[in-house]
């Protein structure tokens, strides 16, 4: 469908007002100190400030097992956003299997090393083993009852 020349001359104005506005906002823009150039810089590091807090919040999620990574996907793409690139790699795993790890990413072993003196036989027993340590060192508990059993039943004999 062709234009009218008057419909011409009116969209021959708006392109050239709009042009003429682009051209001072890039000249305004351009004077650091102005108040265009001020307010866009303002902004900018509001935007910045929210982008990194949600990619932190994210991460510490993922990392914490709190939340799954492509539960992550999944809400992004169900949110308008574009569906996820095609299978991104795998994080890899933070450490070797078997090791725990806390929040900071350092390495926990799976039992307390840390030396503990036993108070009745004074060795030095790792902090995860006390327990059944001393269950066997001062005669409680359930070994200590089966052992205490099976030696009645001998002495029965
Ligand atoms: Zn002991």
């Amino acid at each position: 469908m062709a234009l009218k020349p008057a419909q011409l001359a009116w969209e021959e104005t708006l392109l050239r007002e709009r042009l003429k506005f682009v051209k001072e906002l890039k000249a305004e823009l351009q004077q650091p100190d102005g108040a265009a150039a001020q307010t866009v810089q303002a902004y900018t590091s509001l935007i910045d400030e929210v982008i990194a807090d949600v990619a932190l919040e994210v991460h510490r999620a993922v990392q914490t097992g709190v939340d799954d990574l492509s539960d992550v996907q999944h809400r992004l793409a169900a949110a308008g956003g574009q569906p996820p690139a095609p299978a991104l790699p795998p994080l890899p795993l933070p450490v070797a299997k078997g090791n725990m790890v806390d929040v900071f990413g350092n390495v926990v072993p799976p039992v307390a090393l840390d030396q503990v003196a036993c108070p009745n036989c004074n060795r030095k027993v790792a902090a995860g083993r006390f327990a059944p340590h001393l269950e066997k060192c001062m005669g409680r508990g359930r070994q200590a009852s089966r052992n205490a059993n099976k030696r009645l039943s001998a002495m029965d004999m």
